[in-house]
């Protein structure tokens, strides 16, 4: 039996020894644009229920309504767009609402915000929270993937140590194309 890690594109084989999925890491970092999101989806959701009766918390229905609403697609969605998606014949939710569900599902590593677009994308890679990770941000269609990034993880923290300096929450975001939106 061959396991891929979805985050890092690596293959666990029967000897267990880790190598380079060269050929499923694109696949794996960014969904094809014709894959089952619903599966996506659900996964995630399964994911964050586990995550919360492990650790005794409450997946509350706002704080579902919310990872849901996220996880509509793997493209980032600022607080307001998701108060319009959440909001329903005119009954508009508080800010504070919102900021709040938002707030508990980035504690417990279920959402993540992108900070070069002041948005929030659910993460459907269920690695754990403190991991380190690359957010690779598609100009065209808006995707987020999220790379491995144990080595550069350690070159942050070398760098860092060497300047004196301790690191807390290092954000690595990149902007560029895709590999589905530079072969369409
Ligand atoms: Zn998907
Ligand atoms: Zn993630
Ligand atoms: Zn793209």
């Amino acid at each position: 039996m061959v396991h891929v890690c979805e985050v890092t594109g690596t293959i666990d084989d029967r000897k267990g020894a880790k190598h380079l999925a060269k050929k499923t890491n694109l696949r794996a970092v960014f969904p094809p644009p014709n894959h089952d999101h619903g599966r996506c989806a659900s996964d995630a959701i399964a994911h964050a229920e586990a995550i919360c009766a492990k650790r005794a918390e409450r997946l509350t229905p706002m704080r579902r309504r919310v990872l849901e609403a996220l996880l509509a697609s793997h493209a980032p969605l600022g607080a307001y767009e998701l108060i319009d998606r959440l909001s329903v014949r005119g009954s508009r939710l508080a800010p504070i609402t919102v900021y709040r569900a938002l707030d508990f599902l980035r504690e417990q590593g279920l959402v993540h915000r992108i900070e070069s677009r002041n948005a929030f994308i659910a993460c459907v890679h269920n690695h754990d929270s403190g991991d380190p990770v690359v957010f690779l941000i598609c100009e065209k269609c808006g995707a987020v993937g999220e790379a491995a990034s144990a080595a550069v993880a350690d070159t942050i923290k070398s760098a860092s140590r060497a300047a004196g300096f301790r690191p807390k929450t290092p954000v690595i975001e990149i902007s560029g194309i895709c590999a589905h939106c530079k072969a369409a």
